[in-house]
């Protein structure tokens, strides 16, 4: 007789492992046990030695399909003398940690149970397996175990229970097992009073939506706010409630058939949309669709997710709608709403009807959003991955992102906008879940949560801090008393260097790269705002190899508001005139033009900047397109819907060293404008004129360093028109280009590169 040891470490909790572990020793007629700690999943099994071969083979290639192994090691020894197979007990064991599974969307199998009515489970709204339901946002603690989740005040009913300890089930351990008789229920409430309860709650809410009604419905990881798309008025009465004015609303549909009446959808984006992920995914909207302007306007494309909980698809068995407006619930740019008694409190004014559960969601965790990245080129492009992050959170948070070595344990805190933080242990760096712009003080909360949480998940007691070198960050002023507090060393690093480190850290670079960090705002060196810039940067440090050149932002903050001001900015310090016939010197009046000209002058409140995303903003407002904004990157994104992909001209920039001039340029688009030629057009020519620029910058530096590696990083590059450009001519040119595809382009990867760079640093 022989014996066995084997440790797996991975995403091995959560996902049905220990049941695969006792039914593949059950299978080979091995004896021992398998137990979950919190240093993964350890195994004794005593056998013949071929069952015990076969035993380890099987192990890693038939492993569940969420599960993910990292590490897997064992040792063979004299047998123990075992007499059957069991599923021991969980341990915690000091100062180990596990990667958490993230929350993971209804099973082929649990769907098909829960519209069977012969089912004890059917219509059961939190029906769920080892395969399938919540995890990352109900878990407390680790090991992964019921007691350490929101489900411990749920005592399992017999019938429950017997699916729970049978090893032939597939509810073998799946920790948030419930159904009717023992599990969380839901409910309508209005006006604080419960109305009624469970499917005839459901039933009512359908009622409400068809009638043009918001409904905040209680989700996985928060609430989400719903209302029907094809309703102009409620859809109108949902952006005056929730203070949004056109930023675009998400949108859930029930099936791919419905998805493409109203959008284009191509291979690579269903399989991104059925994925247990079910992010939203951006699509091309198509021009018969019914869903109204108002959910996306000025936009060609539109945020789709297909339902990922029981209660979603309950939701869309009724013939009265069939796409629903579902965005996160929240006041403007508050977090989302997790409790119901801070729903009740935050979102009565702004939903007629809440439905809720007591199922407690123990973190919040907004919507994942991505897009497809085609990779066609006939190049040499790195990243084959189709998938291109704008926000991670649901579905993939706190998955990790493995490093290139081991780390010191440490907290990055992140940016201002769109802020993430990330804390490592050994290889993993643990990207938070999203937790949004970082300007008010509920969000300040929600981020200091997270930290507490992800610290105590992961075991992590941070040896140093790195954070943004910007002094106002909330993020960076937490960094700062929390180091201070803590007596840690504290890690300043430049903004456009970390978004390079992202990249970098995704991809396991190491060595120098050529970083171009297209961006909108970040603190740079010398006090300017920084965010048009080409580094020469490895994981430690950074040389500014070229810049966008600089140019004044009158009122900062006013600036970034009003495009035009920023338009105006640019005119005079390139020394053209402010020309009437442009909408955006029609903007201000005599008066106004006179200010404006002494603030630039006087140099009152103007910092200088390099930054690409305010470029953008100018151009687009002298293109007509957009002066004012409602939300950060709008005249980027409406300027980047018009460009006509067939148009080959282009504006040149003055390609010099060290500097991108952008006089020529803006000159030919001014006089495209005065000559009356279309939008699409312009806008085409001045993408292309700048992915000529980049690639004669790129190249440039490259004879200069012979480094052959670029690196896309910064918010601008969630511009496919000008990523698409710039990669077609980069490769041509025989560049290895690098771009995200674990962590977003925009500040959301931010604390990734941060953690990188001061890992890398700490390490000499
Ligand atoms: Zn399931
Ligand atoms: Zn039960």
């Amino acid at each position: 007789m022989n014996g066995v040891k084997v440790h797996i470490t991975g995403v091995v909790q959560g996902v049905g492992f220990r049941p695969f572990v006792y039914n593949l020793a059950t299978d080979l007629n091995l004896k021992g046990w398998v137990k979950n700690t919190s240093a993964g999943v350890v195994i004794e099994a005593d056998g013949d030695r071929d069952a015990l071969d076969s035993f380890l083979q099987k192990l890693r290639d038939d492993a569940p399909p969420l599960s993910r192994i990292d590490d897997f090691t064992a040792s063979f020894g004299p047998g123990n003398g075992f007499t059957q197979f069991d599923i021991i007990h969980s341990e915690s064991v000091d100062g180990a940690f596990q990667p958490i599974s993230p929350d993971v969307s209804i099973c082929d199998n649990c769907l098909r149970e829960l519209f069977d009515p012969n089912d004890r489970r059917y219509r059961y709204p939190f029906i769920n397996c080892t395969n399938c339901g919540p995890r990352f946002t109900i878990i407390q603690d680790i090991p992964y175990d019921r007691p350490f989740t929101t489900m411990a005040g749920f005592k399992l009913c017999p019938d429950c229970e017997r699916e729970y300890k049978d090893p032939t089930n597939r509810r073998f351990h799946a920790q948030p097992v419930a159904c009717p008789v023992c599990g969380p229920r839901v409910w309508l409430e209005q006006n604080a009073e419960v109305r009624m309860q469970n499917d005839e709650a459901i039933a009512e809410t359908c009622k409400m939506l068809a009638e043009g009604k918001i409904v905040a419905v209680k989700g996985l990881g928060g609430f989400h706010l719903a209302c029907d798309a094809t309703n102009a008025n409620a859809v109108t009465e949902l952006r005056t409630r929730k203070l949004r004015v056109d930023k675009p609303f998400a949108l859930m549909m029930p099936d791919l058939e419905i998805i493409e009446e109203h959008c284009f959808v191509s291979e690579a984006e269903k399989e991104l949309l059925t994925s247990s992920a079910r992010p939203i995914v951006l699509l091309k909207k198509k021009p018969n669709s019914t869903i109204v302007e108002e959910v996306s306007p000025r936009q060609d494309w539109l945020g789709v997710m297909l339902p990922y909980t029981p209660l979603h698809h309950l939701l869309f068995t009724n013939s009265l709608f069939t796409v629903l407006v579902m965005t996160s619930g929240n006041l403007s740019e508050e977090p989302i709403a997790i409790d119901n008694d801070e729903a009740r409190d935050r979102l009565t004014k702004l939903a007629d009807a809440f439905l809720m559960h007591n199922r407690d969601i123990h973190i919040r965790c907004d919507d994942s959003v991505v897009r497809v990245f085609e990779d066609n080129y006939q190049s040499k492009i790195v990243n084959r991955k189709s998938i291109y992050p704008i926000r991670r959170s649901r579905g993939y948070s706190p998955f990790p992102v493995k490093l290139p070595f081991d780390v010191p344990q440490l907290l990055a805190t992140g940016s201002e906008l769109k802020n993430t933080f990330c804390i490592t242990n050994g290889k993993c760096a643990f990207l938070s879940h999203h937790i949004g712009d970082m300007e008010n003080y509920e969000t300040l909360k929600s981020f200091e949560q997270g930290v507490e949480h992800f610290e105590r998940l992961f075991r992590v007691k941070p040896e140093a801090i790195a954070y943004d070198m910007h002094p106002n960050y909330l993020a960076t002023r937490y960094a700062l008393e929390h180091a201070e507090r803590e007596n840690l060393p504290m890690i300043a690093v430049q903004h456009h260097h970390a978004h390079v480190a992202a990249c970098m850290a995704e991809h396991g670079l190491i060595e120098p790269v050529i970083g171009v960090s297209f961006d909108g705002t970040g603190y740079g060196d010398d006090g300017a705002i920084w965010g048009g810039e080409f580094l020469v940067a490895d994981a430690k440090s950074y040389q500014r190899a070229a810049q966008l050149e600089y140019f004044p932002l009158p009122g900062g903050d006013a600036a970034i508001k009003k495009p035009a001001r920023t338009a105006l900015a640019l005119l005079w310090s390139l020394g053209l005139e402010w020309d009437e016939r442009l909408t955006s010197v029609l903007e201000f009046c005599a008066e106004d033009q006179v200010t404006l000209r002494v603030q630039l002058e006087k140099r009152i409140n103007t910092p200088m900047t390099s930054s690409m995303g305010r470029l953008f903003d100018a151009v687009s407002a002298l293109a007509g397109v957009r002066q004012k904004v409602n939300y950060e990157g709008q005249a980027a994104i409406e300027f980047e819907a018009m460009a006509d992909s067939a148009e080959a001209g282009m504006y040149v920039f003055g390609v010099e060293a060290g500097r991108v001039r952008v006089r020529s340029a803006v000159e030919a688009l001014i006089k495209d404008v005065m000559a009356g030629i279309p939008t699409s057009k312009i806008s085409a020519r001045f993408h292309n004129g700048l992915a000529e620029a980049v690639r004669e910058t790129v190249t440039k530096i490259s004879r200069d360093t012979s480094l052959r590696s670029v690196v896309l990083s910064g918010g601008v590059w969630q511009n496919i028109t000008l990523l698409r450009k710039t990669i077609s001519l980069l490769s041509k040119d025989g560049f290895e280009i690098y771009t995200h595809r674990e962590v977003p382009t925009n500040d959301g990867g931010l604390s990734l590169g941060q953690a990188y760079i001061a890992a890398s640093r700490l390490r000499g």
